[in-house]
């Protein structure tokens, strides 16, 4: 059987890792980016340019997004240029960014107009999880298309869990920025009490990695965070969007998220700061700031 030719756009430290990853597995791949520069890796590998979303839909069977945010989501797929003028009907469009449960079904609805099936896809796992093809990715839309769309999404991903209904892999993904958000929280509260005391950071983390504290998050990011490294990554001013997402959602569904509400006003304050393109592991600095210290590791 041939390949599904497969559209990329966004080709960040997300997508590009994933395109190359569909790439490499045989799919003719064709690949668009706002900055053009972003595209000439693929391309040199064998990856053929468009110069629209609206190009990469009409070439494409399977169209593919990694873009920052919600509005961008809907310029992408609905807008001038856009998938929706390029669109055929029984084209496949699977969104992979992280945007609001509501944005993901006004776009499925909308496209499903001219016939486009839509998925919503985010993926939890980081730039280490795309760069390694690992990245457990969350689906939202209807069964036989997710069942359709898995061989694909096998080859970007190790967990790939059909989540429910469009939007549903959007609200699992606020789920999981929940958990991370928090584990960052903990994780920099501990070292600044730790270091504050006169507890060398690296001992904390080798011991709370080692027992029942240990975290993907701690034993990932807390070695860079003691060595002073905070270079994204996945930078703060996305966490931060995602916390909006998160607590827009928790209020229309009158769902109380006191903790969650802390960690917000905490990426709040790293932004104000001008800190939003650093790794969102800086939300340590906001902490450290309060605290008068800083939890690096003593040179030995
Ligand atoms: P990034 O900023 O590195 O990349 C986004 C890319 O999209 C950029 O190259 C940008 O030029 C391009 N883009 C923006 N608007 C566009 C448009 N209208 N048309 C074409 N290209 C456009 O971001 P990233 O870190 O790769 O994140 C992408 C998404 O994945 C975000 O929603 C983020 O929340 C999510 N995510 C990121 C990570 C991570 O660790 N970086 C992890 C999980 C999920």
């Amino acid at each position: 059987m041939e390949r599904q030719r497969i559209g990329f756009i966004g080709l960040g430290i997300m997508g590009q890792h994933m395109a190359a990853h569909l790439l490499n597995a045989g799919y003719p791949l064709i690949v668009y980016d706002l900055v053009a520069a972003a595209a000439e890796g693929l391309v040199a590998k064998g990856a053929s340019p468009a110069s629209s979303c609206r190009e990469v839909a009409q070439r494409s069977d399977v169209v593919i997004s990694m873009v920052p945010d919600s509005p961008d989501v809907e310029k992408v797929a609905l807008g001038k240029d856009g998938i929706i003028e390029g669109a055929r009907p029984r084209q496949i469009y699977a969104d992979m960014s992280t945007i609001s449960p509501q944005m993901a079904i006004r776009v499925a609805e909308t496209l499903a107009a001219k016939g486009v099936r839509c998925l919503d896809a985010p993926v939890s796992g980081g730039q280490v999880g795309a760069q390694n093809a690992a990245l457990s990715i969350m689906v939202g839309g209807p069964l036989d298309l997710f069942n359709e769309a898995l061989p694909m999404f096998q080859v970007m991903g190790k967990v790939v869990t059909h989540c429910g209904n469009n939007g549903a892999g959007q609200i699992v993904k606020a789920c999981n920025q929940i958990q991370v958000a928090l584990n960052f929280v903990g994780m920099a509260e501990a070292l600044v009490l730790g270091t504050r005391a006169g507890v060398d950071p690296a001992v904390i983390l080798k011991v709370l990695s080692g027992g029942y504290a240990q975290t993907r998050v701690m034993d990932v990011r807390g070695p860079k965070i003691i060595a002073g490294d905070f270079a994204p990554g996945f930078k703060s001013k996305f966490h931060y969007k995602d916390l909006n997402i998160i607590m827009a959602t928790a209020r229309e569904l009158n769902v109380p998220l006191p903790a969650t509400a802390i960690a917000h006003e905490l990426f709040s304050a790293l932004l104000a700061k001008g800190r939003g393109d650093l790794d969102h592991s800086a939300v340590i600095t906001v902490l450290e700031d309060l605290a008068g210290v800083k939890a690096r590791a003593r040179e030995s």
